[in-house]
């Protein structure tokens, strides 16, 4: 047996704003097997950013347990934490993050090469990526140059360029308009599916959230099945 791709135990994050503490996750406890793809479910403010983020390795300031891969990560230093997030996992925002001055080609084969790949290797990894997305004639364009849909894809092509283990997504598709938010993450889904990654998609929309393979919901700083 291969070990989980995610495992979360009691996981507690409290925020305090004026004198006034607000416990946001409240012993969050998940586990997600190899290739599992699970959404996020809860509506504004329920803390499936606060969640992403501590399982990113992103934000300090919680308590509890965080596996990924069998491998126990909540107290590494930041040398260990930069380690887990680039071999074992990609990220995806709702805002795509590319770099403005990089060609969509440069900005998925830059993240191979901070993992330590050729260019010849991260570059032909890039292309395949954005074939598959079906962007091979936008290669050179820079994010300005591309539409909404289009940079999401090329955000997506980042986040799968090591193949990670892992990958956070947090709202992926939530600034597109719906039929747009449908097609990329349909394109989304089965890149992580063909590649056998896992995945923790954050979304508030139900529809998307019932192509994934489990739908777990925050409520109340916990986590529910749905
Ligand atoms: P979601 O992503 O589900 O919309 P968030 O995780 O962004 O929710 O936020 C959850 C709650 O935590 C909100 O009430 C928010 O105000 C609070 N929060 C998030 N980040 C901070 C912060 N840095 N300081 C204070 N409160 C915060
Ligand atoms: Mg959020």
């Amino acid at each position: 047996m291969s070990e989980p791709a995610l495992v979360v135990e009691g996981l507690r994050r409290s925020f305090e704003q004026g004198g006034v503490r607000i416990d946001v996750l409240n012993g969050v406890d998940l586990s997600i097997a190899p290739g599992e793809i699970v959404a996020l479910l809860g509506p504004s403010g329920s803390g499936k950013s606060t969640l992403l983020q501590a399982v990113g390795l992103l934000e300090g300031g919680f308590s509890g347990k965080i596996s990924i891969g069998g491998e126990r990560v909540e107290a590494l230093d930041n040398q260990g934490r930069t380690r887990v997030r680039r071999e074992r996992l990609g990220f995806v925002y709702q805002f795509h993050h590319l770099l403005p001055d990089f060609s969509a080609r440069e900005n998925v084969l830059l993240a191979g090469l901070v993992s330590g790949r050729s260019e010849a290797e991260a570059g032909a990894r890039a292309d395949e990526l954005l074939a598959a997305l079906g962007l091979s004639s936008r290669l050179g364009h820079r994010p300005a140059q591309l539409s909404g849909g289009e940079q999401q894809r090329v955000a997506v092509a980042r986040a799968l360029a090591n193949k990670p283990m892992l990958i956070l997504a947090d709202e992926p598709t939530g600034n597109l308009d719906e039929a747009t938010a449908a097609t990329v993450l349909a394109e989304f889904l089965a890149l992580v599916r063909g590649q056998g990654s896992a995945a923790l998609v954050a979304t508030h929309n139900e529809a998307l959230a019932g192509r994934m393979d489990r739908v777990v919901r925050l409520h109340e700083g916990r986590l529910a099945q749905a």
